[in-house]
């Protein structure tokens, strides 16, 4: 178990002793998948542009070429990724009734496609793509298909106007629904478990607040700094695949 061992443990007592838990996940938990960061700097096909200007709404209905012929790329990046042990960890710990739910910032899929039943995506997801014009909604793989098909590689809608995927871009307003279901699994937790996260980007770094004023506990599995790391009942900073593999295990020998 190497150097998980001890922290683990005590993350799995924790675990043990102050249910609901509720994991807040970020990109830490998919860059084991080999999904970057795009957040942080000089990372593959992110180091040389401004996600800010390229992966805006405003960009979208400019110029939605252009935003595509960035935006297909991260869809190209995200092809045929496998969700990891990190992943995987959290839906046993779900299958087992030790975990109430995982709100994700990432937009990956990866949660869905290891298995979690009970997923908040508070930025949207690449799963579908939808029109701004009439509203239809459209699957990953069709999205995909139009994606290469166009000759200006623009995904359209049946209709003709360019499709969008439903993640949150820049400059969008975040999904309120998804929002308050997060807010509430906060405020509900025993212990908020924070994955890969910096905790830094709203909404989600308002999140560990919420769970602490309404007396729950903040654990942290992340190698960055975070704004909660003084107010956290325990810091992980090891492997996250690691990490939660070992709070799995310890969790099985305590029955
Ligand atoms: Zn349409």
């Amino acid at each position: 178990m190497s150097r998980a061992g001890a922290g683990a443990l005590r993350l799995a007592e924790l675990i043990r002793a102050e249910q609901p838990v509720v994991a807040l996940t970020g990109a830490g938990i998919s860059v084991p998948s080999g999904i970057p960061d795009f957040r942080s700097p000089q990372t593959g096909l992110w180091a040389n542009v401004d996600p800010m200007a390229v992966a805006h709404i405003d960009a979208f209905r400019r110029d939605p070429a252009r935003f595509w012929s960035f935006y297909g790329q991260r869809f190209a990046s995200l092809r045929g990724k496998r969700p990891n042990g990190a992943h995987h960890a959290l839906v046993e710990l779900e299958r087992r009734g030790l975990l109430a739910g995982v709100v994700t910032q990432n937009i990956d899929g990866l949660h869905t496609a290891a298995g979690t039943r009970d997923l908040v995506e508070v930025h949207g997801s690449i799963a579908t793509s939808s029109c701004l014009s009439c509203g239809s909604r459209y699957e990953l793989e069709i999205v995909r298909g139009r994606l290469d098909a166009e000759p200006d590689g623009v995904p359209r809608c049946d209709c003709g106007d360019a499709l969008k995927p439903d993640v949150v871009l820049f400059g969008e307003l975040l999904p309120e629904r998804a929002l308050m279901r997060a807010q509430a699994m906060a405020a509900a937790a025993g212990v908020l478990l924070c994955v890969g996260s910096s905790l830094e980007v709203y909404p989600v770094a308002e999140l560990p607040e919420i769970t602490l004023r309404a007396g729950g506990r903040v654990a942290i599995v992340t190698r960055s700094a975070t704004p909660y790391d003084a107010d956290a009942e325990l810091k992980l900073t090891g492997d996250v695949e690691e990490e939660l593999e070992a709070v799995v295990a310890a969790l099985q020998v305590g029955g």
